[in-house]
Order: C-alpha cells, then sequence, then structure tokens
C-alpha cells in the first residue's frame, strides 16, 4: 500500500505543486549505493529504459538528465543547421525552442487551436518552406496534438516530427501513447511532473536509426555504450557529444515511481474528476472554460486549468485564492513575444490564439499528494469568488 508524502516546508497552505515521494524511492537509491554504480548507466537507468520501452511499445528509451537535454539530443540527430527553420507552438516552454535554436536553427511559430491550446494543425502546411527540417509537437496538458494530420502534412513534405511529451507521459491519441508518433519523442521527470525525479527526462526513439548515434551523443561523443556492450573493445571519440546521462541515483528515485503509475495516475484522476464536476456550473455561469479533452484523446491528469474570459478576473481569482494562502499560477508567456523571440521577429498579433490564451490561463493546484480537504478548500473559495 503506497502512501504520498507531500515533502517540504512550503509558503502557501495549499501550494501550486508539492513533489510527492511514494517510499520505495529511498529503498532503491540505497540499492543503488550497495550496487556499488552511482554513476549513468547502472542498474536502475536500464530498469528505467526496461519500464519505459516495454510501457510505450518504443524502439528505444534512453534517460537523460532532462527534457531540455533529450530535446538537444533530438536537434543533434536531426542535424539541424543554422538557417534550418523549426515549427513549433509559441506556447510552450522555452527549452522546446532554445534546444533547436542551439544548433542555429529560426524558430517559426505556428498559433493554437482554442480548445486543445495545442499547435493548430490547419496552419501547418502554409509555414513550410524549403527551409524547414522539423516539426515540434508538444502536447499541452498531456492531450494529444491531431497527429494523423500533421504526421500526413510532414510526410509530405518529408519532414521529420518530434513530440515533446513533457506533460504527456501515458497520455494517448487514438489509442495510442503520446511521444510514440513522431521519430522522436521526449518526456520530462521534472519535480513537476506526473513522475519525478526532481531534475530528469528521457528520450524516446521510434525510428531505430537514431539509437546508435542517440548513445554516441549522450555519451560525450564516445562509443562507450558499444563498449560496455561488448561490441567494441576500445573507446573514443566518434562524434559531437555532451553528458546527458543521469546518474543512477536519480535512476532508482525514478524507478520507484514509475512502478507506482497506477496509484500516482489514479491519484492525479480523482483530483482532476473533483475539479471538473465541482466547478462546471461555475464555469458555465461566469463564461470560464474548463478543459478540452477530445473524445479520441486520453488524457494522462497531468494539470487543470482554467479559460477565464479576460485577463482581469485572472488577476482577480488569483489575488482571491492567494488571500486564503492558495496559490494558483498562470502559464506559458507567448515565446514569440519574449526578448529572444523578437529577436527572431516576433510581433504582437503573429498569434492572436496563443496570445489571448496565454492572458486567461490560471493553473489550479495540482499534484498528487493534494488531499481531499484542500481540494474541497480550492473548490469553495472558487466559487465564493465575488471578484468579477
Ligand atoms: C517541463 C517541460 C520541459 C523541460 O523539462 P526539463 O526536464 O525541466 O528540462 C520541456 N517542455 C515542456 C513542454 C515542459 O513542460
Amino acid at each position: 500500500m503506497l502512501n504520498v508524502m507531500n515533502a517540504g516546508k512550503v509558503r502557501y497552505k495549499i501550494p501550486f505543486n508539492r513533489p510527492c515521494f511514494l517510499g520505495p524511492e529511498q529503498d532503491y537509491m540505497a540499492q543503488a549505493v550497495a550496487n556499488g554504480q552511482i554513476s549513468g548507466d547502472g542498474e536502475f537507468t536500464r530498469r528505467c529504459h526496461e519500464f519505459l520501452e516495454r510501457q510505450l511499445g518504443v524502439a528505444k528509451a534512453l534517460l537523460t538528465t532532462s527534457c531540455t537535454h533529450a530535446l538537444e539530443t533530438a536537434a543533434l540527430l536531426l542535424n539541424i543547421q543554422p538557417g534550418d527553420e523549426v515549427i513549433v507552438s509559441s506556447f510552450t516552454f522555452v527549452s522546446t525552442v532554445n534546444a533547436f535554436v542551439l544548433r542555429g536553427a529560426k524558430p517559426v511559430f505556428i498559433d493554437i487551436r482554442p480548445d486543445t491550446l495545442n499547435l493548430d494543425e490547419t496552419r501547418l502546411e502554409r509555414l513550410i518552406t524549403p527551409r524547414t527540417k522539423a516539426v515540434i509537437a508538444m502536447h499541452y496538458a498531456g492531450i494529444g496534438c491531431e497527429m494523423d494530420t500533421i504526421l500526413a502534412i510532414a510526410g509530405r513534405h518529408g519532414i521529420p516530427v518530434v513530440e515533446d511529451n513533457a506533460h504527456g507521459l501515458l497520455g494517448r491519441y487514438k489509442g495510442r501513447w503520446l511521444g510514440t508518433f513522431g521519430c522522436l519523442g521526449t518526456l520530462s521527470f521534472h519535480e513537476t511532473k506526473n513522475f519525478t525525479c526532481g531534475e530528469g527526462g528521457a528520450l524516446l526513439i521510434n525510428d531505430p536509426k537514431f539509437i546508435e548515434r542517440a548513445e554516441i551523443l549522450r555519451e560525450k561523443g564516445t562509443n562507450r555504450s558499444q563498449v560496455f556492450r561488448g561490441q567494441a573493445d576500445k573507446y573514443s571519440w566518434i562524434d559531437l557529444g555532451s553528458s546527458y546521462l543521469p546518474s543512477d541515483l536519480l535512476a532508482a528515485f525514478l524507478l520507484a515511481q514509475l512502478e507506482a503509475r497506477d496509484f500516482i495516475q489514479a491519484q492525479r484522476r480523482r483530483i482532476w474528476e473533483v475539479y471538473a464536476a465541482e466547478l462546471l456550473d461555475w464555469a458555465r455561469q461566469h463564461s470560464v472554460n474548463l478543459p478540452t479533452i477530445p473524445t479520441h484523446c486520453e488524457q494522462p491528469y497531468h494539470m487543470f486549468y482554467l479559460l477565464m474570459p479576460s485577463a482581469a478576473p485572472r488577476q482577480a481569482l488569483i489575488d482571491h485564492l492567494k488571500s486564503r494562502s492558495i496559490l494558483a499560477v498562470f502559464h506559458y508567456l507567448p515565446l514569440h513575444l519574449s526578448p529572444m523571440g523578437r529577436r527572431f521577429g516576433g510581433r504582437p498579433g503573429d498569434c492572436p490564439v496563443t496570445e489571448s490564451a496565454s492572458d486567461r490561463l490560471l493553473r489550479l493546484p495540482f499534484y498528487t499528494g493534494l488531499s481531499k480537504t484542500d481540494q474541497e478548500q480550492v473548490v469553495a473559495a472558487i466559487l465564493e469568488c465575488k471578484a468579477f
């Protein structure tokens, strides 16, 4: 029987996020110490790889130090060069874009759908040019992008698709796991994600032609992985690379969380469904939109957000919740309007749906260890808010 222990001191009575510990993390970390290997690619890393490969049916999963580093590996594997264009939504985390910009790519920002807040596939084809070298699909809140259309368009132009699936481990689109559609997919195990080891990530490789080089890039540009398997007798500098493999201590922590997937997901599902049911009438009365989950998508219960009618009631609700020591937060600021995005020519009005959603979106406290009574307080505070 697993028990969630909420960690750490918090400034808010009900914070936005709290990492959860289930108990077995410490035992597994102690085992990693006893094994005498705490560097990367030890027993626990191997077990995490097996878990992800079996769970998702991907050709290869490689743990990385972060989702950011998995995305950087993807950009290297796709040989992104200066002047190449990468089509990506502006409503995402900086790393989705930065990993490609680091290789000299120019981001071409695509607007999002007003319902799922995912890249709007109906705008994709007209943004493709001869310089387009990748399309990045980030599944917001773990709700699948329209992968059939995206893959068909990209496929027609011979452009690879990478999935930033930082939110979406165990989410599905038309019955198939997110992260298994693109040639490459990435996961995050940051403290704010459903499954965590503090900082961590994974590269999911669906096209086996990338496996050998991915192992080399992740191991400082050497063939160390092949030497370990006895496929080469000494290890050499083969290619570009960096140090993208996490300590086996972190893999031990992560494995304990991955193995508790049913428990973690059941908790999060309950929390999500309570918000959805108890806020339904209030949302209708106040012209607030709750998340849209298309019937062909199964979500992984990563977050719960409200789309408020405008920025002012959003701020009013944030302030009201803050007065009750409850932390609700907004989310991504449009990347095309950031100081860096403007250097690539971003202007207000380029992505109107993104700009509007970014102004209106509010995320409620959502974490595996959120208790029933704390969640009831969040709901009660929202229902009694008279600020708008
Ligand atoms: C969290 C997140 C990342 C970055 O993850 P790290 O593991 O912190 O590098 C990238 N993309 C998205 C969409 C995220 O939410």
